[in-house]
């Protein structure tokens, strides 16, 4: 919603895990790694760490 980078499902999945669960307007990594004050990869690692998991059904 912040810029126009196109979102993939792991965008998606991770902006409602981190950020609201019925959200429908999601950020790019980029801009949800800022607008939480966390770096980009910190992003990227918590979504192999869902996804190898399987922890939360957002990531399938
Ligand atoms: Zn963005």
């Amino acid at each position: 919603m912040r810029c126009k980078a196109p979102l993939g499902c792991d965008d998606v999945a991770i902006y409602r895990k981190m950020v609201l669960r019925c959200a429908t307007e999601f950020m790019c990594i980029d801009c949800l790694a800022e607008y939480l004050g966390v770096s980009r990869q910190a992003i990227e690692e918590r979504i192999r760490f869902y996804r190898e998991t399987g922890s939360c059904a957002l990531f399938r």
